[in-house]
This record gives structure tokens, sequence and C-alpha cells, in this order.
């Protein structure tokens, strides 16, 4: 890595954004991106590049800005980022998240890493671009877009179905990837080429009412969710070993004892289990099974009433190819016996969705990477969790995630801040990004 790089133009748009607050709780009337999306509309204004907004709802605003290129035929190129932020336990920070305050070279704040630094790196490059009078021959888009923390409903989910001529292009870029990864004396730079699907589901567990005082041979709705809960706890469905898995695993450096274990779907299992690194176990788990988790119940009346009836939120995810039919049959298999007594009530399927990594595109973010990791291996990675590109997917889009990060805030420490407390970034890492969106422009649409 070079001397540390700074960009007070990217810093204070990121501090904006944070101190917009657009928290996202889950109801229509939170997000509010409107205050986002303005100061974005500002940024683009003063560079003469016009803009569409889109309110599905008061205050969810989307904003969607092009270059159009001057060759139809040239691939096109979007930058998708979410104005929007989730809630926060202002208690259990150290500093006010949403003061955006730079301290000792980072900014702290809401969104720092999820994902208004990406986003104001994006808008930002797009705006340079734009000042410059940048003539592409394919088309550069910039979608500045609401409600990705809860369903994409009122942004991303609503533009791709509403508003697709205006966002769809051929390739697009989106969180969460580039980020430097030390394993084993190497550095590998992830970058998500798929996601798993998200299936949740209700189970309604069911049993006869009667009265607390006399239990003997009584059928308990409680009791028999528990069952139920710790038989979906404890299956674990097959293993299955994905190309972007196995691809992982050859890239890591681990020896090869560790490597054959863990592309082998008789014993990867049995490794694991006693894997001492429980981070890597988790991930390697969630990127080759199918996972199952019992997260919410509700049942019962009253103290002295044997419950009728108890629901179960199971949420479960899922592997590239599984359908509905699979987790039905899955739950059942889980189940066992006791399905006698299980009724899905209700069941919200987003399958799992890919893209491929030989493309123009990665060999151009290759380009992109070498010149702030020249020691890195860019890397296809499978995300367990969802962004906003299983939309774009789903319209023939190949979608990865992107930025580019210095080695600054270790890769595990950065997912971790996620959705959790104390979220920061520091001002190289928004350099660079800003830097390689607009380089990538260059290179890929010229
Ligand atoms: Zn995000």
């Amino acid at each position: 890595m070079s001397a540390e790089v700074r960009d007070d133009e990217v810093v204070a748009l990121l501090q904006d954004l944070i101190r917009n607050r657009c928290v996202n709780d889950g109801s229509v009337a939170s997000g509010q991106e409107v205050a986002s999306a303005g100061r974005i509309a500002a940024l683009l204004e003063e560079a003469g590049a016009d803009y569409e907004s889109y309110e599905p709802e008061p205050g969810r605003v989307s904003l969607v800005s092009r270059i159009e290129g001057s060759d139809p035929e040239a691939p096109s190129l979007c930058y998708l980022g979410h104005t929007d932020v989730v809630p926060v336990n202002e208690s259990a920070w150290e500093r006010d998240p949403f003061a955006a305050e730079l301290v000792d070279g980072e900014v702290w704040g809401r969104g720092a890493v999820d994902m208004l630094n990406l986003t104001s790196s994006m808008s930002l490059a797009f705006a340079r671009l734009a000042r410059s009078g940048f003539r592409p021959k394919g088309t550069l888009v910039l979608a500045a877009v609401a409600d990705e923390e809860a369903l994409g409903t009122h942004g991303a989910s609503y533009l791709s179905s509403r508003a697709s001529d205006a966002v769809s292009t051929d390739y697009l870029l989106t969180e969460f990837g580039g980020l430097p990864l030390e394993m084993a004396g190497r550095k590998l730079i992830p970058v998500p080429v798929a996601e798993k699907g998200s299936c949740w589901c209700r189970l309604r567990v069911s049993g006869e009412p009667s009265h607390a005082s006399m239990p003997l041979r009584t059928d308990n709705a409680l009791v028999n969710a528990a069952g139920v809960v710790s038989r979906l706890a404890s299956f674990s469905p097959r293993p299955e070993i994905g190309e972007t898995w196995r691809a992982f695993v050859e890239a890591s450096g681990f020896d090869a004892a560790m490597q054959d274990q863990l592309v082998d779907p008789e014993r990867i299992d049995g490794l694991l289990a006693s894997l001492p690194d429980l981070g890597l176990a988790r991930q390697a788990h969630a990127c080759t099974h199918t996972t199952v988790a019992p997260t919410i119940a509700h049942g019962g009346s009253k103290i002295n009433i044997i419950p009728d009836s108890v629901e179960i939120d199971v949420d479960i995810r899922t592997m590239p190819g599984w359908t509905e039919q699979d987790v039905r049959q899955l739950i059942a298999e889980a189940v066992g016996e006791l399905m006698a007594k299980v009724e899905i009530v209700e069941m919200h399927d987003d399958p799992p969705t890919a893209s491929p990594s030989e493309t123009p595109l990665w060999a151009a973010l290759e380009k992109v990477t070498a010149r702030a990791h020249p020691d890195g291996k860019m890397i296809p990675f499978l995300m367990t969790g969802a962004t906003d590109a299983r939309f774009f997917r789903r319209l023939g889009t190949v979608c990865y995630g992107f930025g580019a990060f210095s080695d600054r805030i270790p890769f595990g420490q950065f997912a971790r801040m996620f959705h959790g407390h104390n979220e920061r970034v520091d001002v190289e890492s928004l350099a660079l990004s800003a830097e390689a969106f607009e380089q990538l422009a260059r290179d890929f649409l010229s």
C-alpha cells in the first residue's frame, strides 16, 4: 500500500449521509431516504448531470442518473448504492452514531460500512466523471436507492420491476466485496458473485387445550414445538461443494490436508464440528450448506392452560438451485413424525441468485484491484446474506459486490461491523473506492 491517500470530498459526503439518519426499521414511514437522495441530487446538479427521482411511498426516494454511452452495442454498467441504514442501540456505541465524527483517520457512524461508504464513493466518482465531460461508449448508471435494509420493496425491487428501462444494465456493482482478507499468509480479495436464497417460514404447531393442573398424557403444543425446534436446529442438510467454494479453498493457502477436507462432502462436517476457528467454521458451513435457524416462537395464552397452538419462525438460507419444494421436503425430513402436528402457514421464498465470474467486468476489476493491492488475488465468493443485487440478477444483469479498501481494518472486524456497534471506516478506503469507481468506468466503458 502506498502512503495514505485522502479525499476530503468523499469524507464530507459520507458524513452528510450518516448525519441524515435514514434509519429503516422496516416500517413504510421509516427510512425517509429523501434527505440523502437530496444530498446526492445536489452533487449531481453541481456536476451538470440529470437524474430521475422515484418515490413509491412518501419520503422513500431513490435516485437514478445516467451518462449515456455513444455505442448501443457497448456493455453498460450500473453503480448501485443504498442510502438507508439499520437502527442502532445508541447506548452500546462509544460515539454518537449519527455525528459522523472523524477520529484518528476514521469516520464513525451508522452506515459507515453498510454501505454509505460505497454509496458516497460511487456517487462522487459518477459526479466527477460527469463534471469532466466523460463520454463513454457504454452507458454508466448511478442508482442511489431506498429500503435495502428491509426487503428492497420501496427501492431496488420497485426500480427493477417498475423502472427497469432506467436501471437495467449489462453489469452492476454493489456491496460487499473488495476487502482484503489475510489467510494463511496470502492476501485474498473476495468478490461476491452469488447469494444464497432466504426462505422465511412460519410453522404452526398444534395440540389439544386442557387444564394445566392435570398434564398427564395431554397433547401440549408448546412441548410439541420444543421438539420441532430442537429437531430443526440439529438437522444438517447434506453438504454441497460448489465451484465458488472450491475456488475459494484452492486460493486460501490452507495446508493440503485441510483443503481436502473442506471440499470433501464426506468429511467437511466432521472438520467443521471441531475446527477451533469458530468464525471460519461458521462461514465454511454457511457456504456449503442450506442452513436452518429457528428464531422466533409465539404461543400459549394463560399459565394454567395447556396450549393448543404455538407458532415458530424459521430462517432458512438456501444454496444455489434450491426451490420452495426442496425447503418443504427439508422441513418434513427434519421434523419427522412430529410433522403430523405441524402446518406451514407462511413461506416467503427469495431464491438464490448467481452471476458467472468469467466476464470482461471481472477482468476490469482485477486491473483496478491490482493498483491498491498488487499482492492480492481476487476470488469469487458466495454471500450468505442478501443484497439488492438479487433483483438485478433476475433481470439478467451480471452483478458483483465491489469496493476498494485499505489494509487498515481487518476483514473479520469489518464484517462484524455490518449492523453492529461502533461502525467506522478509514478515510483511505473511502479515497481508494472513489478512485477505483472512477477509473473502472474509464477503463471498462471507454
Ligand atoms: Zn447494505
